[in-house]
């Protein structure tokens, strides 16, 4: 697939910020280890890509053309698979547990427990960092007793996380800011940004041509995601 020349621009300021994040947490990361701290994340820690994943329409259009078809594939039916369960949905909390418990694992992570397109990954993956053992990243809070909960709170680094969450909120913080440079340097160019659920948007801009339609404008792609069935504001979200 070819990626509208409009998008080329956006493109390559994404590429920089990837890097800069990247810099920046390595850097994080290692000289928190030098005071002391640990960080649990590694290749084949899986338990995070169970977590509903969001980016901007700009990183789905970077992601989609790299995708080979068996990941192509998983895309597919878990965007229309999800777009089938969100549909009747109205409460967002419920609507986050309901992916996790319905829809399992991201469809980029591979057999041996590995992103299957690492250096493609949304910038809302490559921010989050685990103070925690992978254990936290799987479990629903709501299945844990109140003693756990309270000895979970007590064992947080307070100093850097984003409590009650036992992600690093730097890096977290960073990441968001990169990806409101993102939506604005969208709707700069389109005249509207878009933000939403990973692989709905990458599904969006392989199969039903999304990149292209933002090129026509807000209704085209609008459009597009209706034809989808994709229309729910807990996925595709117009309004940033
Ligand atoms: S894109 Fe990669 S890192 Fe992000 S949730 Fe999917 S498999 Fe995990």
């Amino acid at each position: 697939m070819t990626t509208p020349e409009p998008w080329k621009k956006l493109l390559e300021e994404l590429n920089v910020k990837r890097e800069c994040l990247d810099m920046m947490s390595a850097a994080w990361v290692a000289d928190y280890r030098s005071h002391g701290g640990s960080i649990f994340c590694g290749r084949g820690c899986r338990e995070c890509c169970s977590l509903t994943v969001n980016c901007t329409l700009t990183e789905a259009v970077a992601l989609a053309p790299t995708l080979n078809d068996a990941q192509a594939k998983r895309v597919e039916e878990y965007a229309v698979q999800l777009g089938e369960l969100t549909a009747p949905m109205t409460d967002l909390k419920e609507y986050l547990r309901m992916q996790r418990r319905d829809m399992g694992w991201c469809p980029l992570l591979e057999a041996d427990g590995a992103c299957g397109v690492y250096a493609q990954r949304p910038l809302s993956c490559r921010a989050l960092l685990s103070t925690k053992e992978s254990y936290f990243c799987g479990v629903d809070f709501a299945d844990l007793t109140s003693q756990q909960k309270q000895d979970y709170a007590l064992s947080l680094d307070r100093s850097v996380t984003d409590f009650p969450l036992h992600y690093v909120a730097s890096t977290r913080e960073t990441g968001g800011e990169m990806e409101a440079r993102a939506l604005t340097l969208m709707k700069q160019q389109f005249g509207f940004s878009l933000y939403g659920n990973m692989p709905v948007l990458v599904y969006l801009v392989r199969e039903r041509g999304l990149a292209e339609a933002a090129v026509a404008g807000r209704e085209a792609a609008e459009t597009v995601v209706e034809q989808a069935a994709l229309a729910h504001p807990f996925l595709v979200d117009f309004a940033l």
